[in-house]
């Protein structure tokens, strides 16, 4: 999917992103069958992000979970908010914003964590997959 969000974005033909060939050439069915399928999901989409056929259907036999999700980056700027503003929105110099801005206090490249995440959120799938499987 994000092959095609780049491809429109960059204003290519979607099957030169996927296939990493010269967007030169002109659209062929294949283009327009990614476009109109990719065109599909975004206008299935609900609000909350999910399938709209899945969060408006009756059926008993949907059902959703939780998942908690904490951004640290956020978490730690709001606490400085309340230290220094006392709240998100009070005693706030006109024009003033916090920002967190991450670095590695070990100096790891911040790329470096990409893999750990992806590799976390694989496990925690999979631990949710078998636990569904139950
Ligand atoms: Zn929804």
């Amino acid at each position: 999917m994000h092959l095609i969000r780049a491809a429109i974005t960059a204003g290519i033909r979607p099957s030169a992103m996927i296939l990493r060939t010269q967007p030169s050439a002109p659209w062929d069915r294949w283009d327009f069958l990614l476009l109109e399928a990719y065109q599909i999901v975004q206008d299935e989409r609900c609000d909350c992000g999910n399938p709209i056929w899945l969060c408006h259907h009756t059926s008993n036999d949907i059902q959703f979970r939780i998942d908690e999700v904490t951004c640290e980056a956020t978490a730690y700027r709001e606490r400085q908010e309340e230290s220094r503003y006392g709240g998100p929105n009070q005693k706030r110099p006109h024009g003033v914003s916090l920002r967190a801005i991450p670095f590695s206090p070990s100096g790891a490249p911040l790329a470096s964590f990409r893999r750990d995440y992806y590799r976390a959120q694989a496990k925690k799938r999979e631990a949710l997959n078998a636990d569904a499987g139950r």
